[in-house]
């Protein structure tokens, strides 16, 4: 149940461009055979309205229509044994805890595992250390008056 809605999660953010991968068509295309038809269904009817088919859960509140959630819905999202719909706008609903734990422990399992990591370092970090005002202030001290 967790591979299928990170399989959504993903799918969604290759659609809306949220994720860049290189061959994004061939990996939506991948990702929609593995997701059962009538969920992808549901999806593709909120995306065509333009709504996100799948959204955060956060503070026990539905991240699209920001209506708390039963806490009914709340303890199957943890159990992650079945899709859960918020009962408002109908989109599919996630903990981000759960399936950030999903993602570490199940990789894709039919890809061939050859990720070279770390090729593209786009964000340098261009955070520039200024010496501070430390070397003009102590000018001064040493410039002290003595006064006799
Ligand atoms: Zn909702």
């Amino acid at each position: 149940m967790k591979e299928l809605l990170q399989n959504l999660i993903r799918l969604q953010g290759l659609e809306l461009e949220e994720i860049r991968e290189k061959n994004a068509a061939a990996v939506i295309a991948d990702l929609r055979t593995r997701i059962p038809p009538q969920i992808l269904g549901h999806y593709d009817r909120l995306m065509a309205r333009g709504k996100k088919g799948i959204v955060p859960v956060r503070d026990q509140a539905c991240t699209g229509c920001h209506m708390r959630l039963p806490i009914g819905v709340i303890s199957e999202l943890m159990k992650a044994e079945d899709i859960q719909l918020c009962d408002t706008c109908g989109r599919y609903l996630y903990l981000e805890e759960t399936v950030a734990v999903a993602t570490i422990q199940a990789p894709p399992t039919d890809a061939p595992p050859k990720r070279t990591k770390a090729l593209r370092q786009k964000k340098a970090p261009s955070r520039k250390l200024s010496a501070g005002p430390g070397s003009s202030a102590r000018k001064r001290v040493v410039r002290k008056r003595t006064a006799s």
